[in-house]
């Protein structure tokens, strides 16, 4: 854990979040400033800037659940986005995996929410 991290103050509780998936070593939630309706973040536990700083085993349950938050979003078109860096746009320094559906008017994201 990281003293001044927004993310380590949200898998500890000290800051709320929508959360959607919860492990020992993962935390899926909702982004506070969506690019689209089920914009997520996965993260893992252990505190690291950057993708290269975590222990491989931490890093293990990302991908697979991204994988099923994009199949509970319903939605066939979508996102995975990993951003490591300033000049890469980075701004939260604790790795973090975004799923951003890309919905169409056509498309349901089955979960309940309005289209965009
Ligand atoms: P980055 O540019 O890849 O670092 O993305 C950081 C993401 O974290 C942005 O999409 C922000 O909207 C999101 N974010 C920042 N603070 C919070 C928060 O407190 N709760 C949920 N998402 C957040």
């Amino acid at each position: 854990m990281a003293a001044n991290c927004i993310f380590c103050k949200i898998i500890k509780g000290d800051i709320p979040s929508m959360k959607l998936f919860e492990s020992e070593k993962t935390l899926a939630f909702l982004d506070i400033n969506p690019l689209s309706y089920g914009h997520a973040l996965i993260i893992p536990k252990h505190h690291g800037a950057k993708l290269h700083e975590i222990p491989p085993e931490h890093l293990t349950e990302l991908l697979p659940v991204a994988s099923r938050i994009a199949s509970a979003l319903g939605c066939e078109n979508y996102n995975i986005l990993q951003n490591n860096g300033r000049l890469a746009h980075q701004e939260v320094d604790h790795v973090h995996f975004h799923v951003i559906p890309k919905p169409n008017e056509t498309e349901g994201l089955g979960i309940g929410w309005p289209q965009q």
